[in-house]
This record gives structure tokens, sequence and C-alpha cells, in this order.
């Protein structure tokens, strides 16, 4: 009987695998053909001053929308384009694209503030990745200090000594750079003090129940406590209700980003959104 139960569950979990497997190869098959496609496009989400509401920048978050599987989200697909490698071609569009934009606003009237580019650990890894950033905001016209690049705490924490060496290297291009997901990872503080960001963002599972649960709210204010006094500007992501808003009120955060504000729209939605007065007011 046991035998039997352990030998079904076996075959149940390896098929299982084996369906995980053939659905990691149907995603990596269709992405090679993704960006020849023009499958790709990005959706940006403004972010706003806590001070005032008005629009300090924009994040550029990639979209899929393919012919054979539909839309796939980034936490689903961006993982199988690293274990593949294609993430470092994507990433290239991706920082491109979003400098072209950029551009694009400004020559059209607009004040865009920053540009923030989500940025993978196998780019960050990459040789000439610094000398990559530096050729596309030549290319683009983008000035480096209109790019803020988000690198994760986690994608840093996994070779402190290189990271230090290339965020200095990108700071001296002119580039901001946000750690972004901030407390989800095993930062040790020191390295934060050694650690060239100029922004910090409060991941999203703080802000979810900021309002209800202690333990969060004490985490979020230590965060922009420490943060302030080694000069990092705070962003605060995922609001979405009036109340996660009057907590962070309280705290010290320079800007806001959420559903509350903002969804992540397409570039032409989001000139909209960057006309300050049809912005939410934080209050
Ligand atoms: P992230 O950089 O932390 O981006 C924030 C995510 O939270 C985005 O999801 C955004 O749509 C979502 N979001 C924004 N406001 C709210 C809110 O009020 N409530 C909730 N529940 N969610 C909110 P998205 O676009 O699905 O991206 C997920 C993750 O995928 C990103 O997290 C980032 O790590 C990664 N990603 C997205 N675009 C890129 C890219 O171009 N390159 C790389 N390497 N990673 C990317
Ligand atoms: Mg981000
Ligand atoms: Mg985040
Ligand atoms: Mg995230």
């Amino acid at each position: 009987e046991a035998k039997t139960g352990g030998r079904n569950r076996f075959a149940l979990h390896s098929e299982h695998m084996a369906q995980e497997a053939n659905q990691r190869l149907v995603m990596e098959t269709a992405l090679r053909h993704a960006m020849e496609r023009n499958e790709f496009y990005l959706a940006y989400q403004i972010r706003v001053s806590a001070t005032d509401g008005t629009p300090t920048g924009t994040e550029a978050l990639l979209r899929w929308r393919s012919p054979e599987l539909g839309d796939i989200t980034p936490a689903e697909f961006i993982p199988v384009a690293e274990h593949s490698g294609q993430i470092i071609e994507i990433g290239r569009w991706v920082l491109q694209q979003a400098c072209r934009q950029h551009s694009i606003w400004r020559a059209q009237g607009l004040q865009p503030g920053l540009m923030a580019v989500n940025i993978s650990v196998v780019q960050f890894r990459q040789a000439g990745f610094v000398e990559q950033v530096a050729a596309i905001l030549a290319e683009t016209g983008m000035k480096a200090h209109d790019l803020e690049l988000e690198l994760t705490e986690s994608m840093l924490m996994a070779n402190p000594e290189n990271a230090v060496m290339m965020m200095h290297a990108l700071r001296a291009l002119g580039v901001g750079l946000a750690i972004d997901d901030f407390g989800t990872g095993y930062s040790s503080l020191s390295y934060l003090k050694r650690f060239p960001a100029s922004r910090i963002k409060i991941d999203q599972s703080f802000v979810r129940d900021i309002d209800i649960n202690q333990e969060d709210a004490a985490i979020a204010a230590a965060i922009v406590a420490l943060a302030r006094s080694l000069n990092i500007e705070v962003t605060a992501e995922g609001i979405e209700t009036d109340e996660q808003l009057a907590h962070l009120n309280r705290l010290d955060c320079a800007d806001y980003q959420g559903y509350y504000f903002a969804q992540p729209l397409t570039a032409e939605d989001i000139r909209f959104a960057l006309d300050a007065t049809l912005v939410v007011q934080p209050g």
C-alpha cells in the first residue's frame, strides 16, 4: 500500500516537473521570437512627490504580449529570460526604449522627471554593462541625471564587493541608483552605508498592512530614518488606499508610487498623468 502510494506520488511529482520543464521550454521558444516580432512594450508608472503630489518621475515596466501565450507578466517570463540569457538583449532594449521615450516626452514639452529602469542581476554582472549604459545615454541624448537604475537588494548582496565597485562606476556616469524591494533581502546595514545608492524603495509588502500591522509600520519607519541619516531618498511603493497613505504621510518619504496615484500606463496615456493637475494629491 505505502509503496504504491509512494510510487504514485513520485509519478505525480515527476509528471509535474516535466510539465514545468515543458512550460519553460515553450516560453523560452516563444521568447526567442518576441524581440524581432515586436511583442514587447513598456508601461510607465508615475511616481509623485510626497509633499505636493506632483509627478517626480516614472518607472518603466516591461510588458510582453505573445500571440501564442497571451499577456505574460514579468514575474513569469523574466526568470525564464534570465535562465536562458535572453535577458541581456531584452534588458538592453528596455533601457534604449525607456531613454528614447524620455527624450520624446522632453521634446513634446513634458516634464517627465526621472526615468527609472529595472535591471536584472544578469545584466548587472555582464561585462561592459557600464559602457552599455553610457552608450545608450549618448545615442538617445538622455541626461545621465535623468536616469535611475533600479537594482534589488538581493542582487547586490549576492556579491557585495563587486556591487560596490559597479555602483561607483555607474554613479560616476551621473546616473541615480535605487535599491528596489528594500527590506525583503538580507542586507547588512553596514553594506547599506557602503552602497552608493541615491534611493531606497520600501517594498510593497511593508506598505500593504502598514496601517494595521505594527511590525510593518515599525520596519517602514526604521528604513526611512536610516535612509535619511545616510542622505538617501525614500520611495514607498504599492500604495493603494487612503489609510496606507495617511500612515506613510507621518514618515519622511520623498516620493510615492502605487495604484492609488496611477496604474502603469502606455506611453500615450501617461502623457495625461504627467500633467500634474490630473494627479491625486497626497493630502
Ligand atoms: P518592481 O520593480 O518592484 O515593480 C513594481 C511592481 O508592482 C510592478 O509589477 C507594478 O505594476 C506593481 N505595482 C505598482 N503599484 C502597485 C500597487 O499599488 N499595488 C500592487 N499590488 N502592485 C503595484 P510588474 O510590472 O508586474 O513587475 C513586477 C516585477 O518585474 C518588477 O517589480 C521588477 O522586479 C520586474 N520587472 C518589470 N519590468 C522589468 C524590466 O524591464 N527588467 C527587469 N529586469 N525586471 C523588470
Ligand atoms: Mg522596480
Ligand atoms: Mg519593487
Ligand atoms: Mg518586485
